[in-house]
């Protein structure tokens, strides 16, 4: 993690990527160019260091140069316009590919085309490292894109923040706290998950993500994923981690905008815990609670032989894959208790008694958090 004034911000490229994109950025643009001579304009400050490491690698002979975008007090006192200054050389005739750090909303770009439009250049064409196409407003063409970039303020490789960062040889992003609830509902099968899951989604307006659910809806159309999961799930065994949590992820990216999740069926194994740390830590967030649903086994086989009599779920129907079921999670999950336990975010609630009651239980959980 890296602070700069009072942000903070966390690793987002390495110099080792920017590196790799920047050497096909020059092989691209040497094979475009042919035997042309061309300029190479660098914009200045932020692409002082791509345009050092770009004409380093390129093959043939080029000429360098820059300008720099000022900012000029406007007419109105509050407004700032922005010019760039020091082209000197005479173009006319010559091949120009601007050499840009990263393009935004446009704006540089719009003050480069107005500065080149009576330079009598043979081309002018616009290579830019970063490109975040999110915030881009304006109609001009980029001809060469290294990395395509969300919408977050970056520093670093040239880039500053007021000031600071632009001597980082990596690309930093700034970090910014997302206010969400994560909860982890836990529980063996047929402690009522699901059920309080609904309640609770609507309560605290979480996305609810059930694996079990998703699963099954992958087994019912019939997908790639549905066909893999069925020979475990038929059995009562775990599906393996590296599907589950690859499975998982997608499900969370779907629902970017979510205030927070619940997860209901996952993590089962610490590698699965491990893995939703990571995701959570990469939304600049965390899990905050791991609530269990505490039943007895006989409780829970009678109830999942009961609900096995209308839920047409294969592994509701046999008492001794139900008895499977329980034993799995005894032994691969009730390891989470302590993986949640050792961060403080175990809160164990008891599951018996009425929905309406075990609701209770839970909110009251929720709303200490
Ligand atoms: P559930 O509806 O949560 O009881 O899940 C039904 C079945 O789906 C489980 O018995 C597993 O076979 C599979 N499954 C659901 N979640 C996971 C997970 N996190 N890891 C591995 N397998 C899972």
């Amino acid at each position: 993690m890296l602070k700069l004034h009072n942000k903070e911000f966390k690793p987002f490229i390495s110099t080792k990527e920017i590196e790799t994109v920047i050497q096909e950025m020059v092989n691209e643009i040497s094979q475009d160019l042919g035997d042309e001579v061309p300029v190479f304009v660098g914009i200045l400050n932020g692409s002082f260091m791509f345009t050092s490491d770009f004409v380093k690698k390129y093959p043939k002979p080029c000429e360098v140069t820059f300008i720099k975008l000022a900012s000029y007090e406007g007419v109105k006192s509050t407004e700032d316009i922005q010019r760039l200054i020091g082209l000197t050389q005479d173009l006319t005739g010559r091949s120009v590919i601007i050499l840009e750090d990263i393009i935004d909303t446009g704006n540089t770009l719009a003050e480069v085309h107005r500065i080149f439009k009576n330079e009598n250049v043979k081309q002018l064409k616009i290579a830019t490292l970063f490109y975040k196409p999110d915030a881009y407003k304006k109609d001009f063409k980029i001809h060469y894109v290294g990395i395509k970039i969300p919408n977050k303020f970056i520093v670093g490789y040239g880039l500053d923040y007021d000031g600071l960062g632009r001597n980082l040889p990596e690309i930093y992003q700034i970090k910014e706290t997302q206010f969400m609830t994560n909860l982890v509902l836990f529980g063996p099968p047929g402690a009522g998950k699901g059920t309080q899951a609904e309640f609770l989604k609507e309560k605290y307006n979480l996305v609810h993500i059930s694996t079990g659910d998703v699963f099954r809806f992958n087994i019912k159309n019939e997908t790639a994923l549905g066909m893999l999961a069925k020979s475990y799930i038929d059995k009562g065994e775990l599906v393996p981690d590296q599907v589950t949590i690859d499975m998982l992820e997608a499900e969370v990216e779907k629902n970017s905008s979510a205030n927070g999740f619940i997860f209901d069926g996952f993590p089962r194994t610490n590698a699965q815990a491990e893995a939703l740390d990571k995701l959570m830590e990469s939304k600049d967030s965390s899990i905050n609670a791991m609530i269990a649903l505490e039943v007895e086994d006989e409780i829970l086989v009678k109830r999942l032989v009961e609900r096995g009599k209308t839920s047409g779920r294969a592994d509701d129907a046999d008492e001794a894959i139900i008895r499977n079921r329980i034993t799995e999670y005894y032994k691969k999950t009730a390891v989470l208790k302590d993986y949640y336990s050792a961060q403080n975010k175990y809160y164990g609630v008891d599951g018996v008694g009425s929905i309406e009651e075990i609701t209770k239980r839970l909110s009251a959980v929720i709303d200490k958090l």
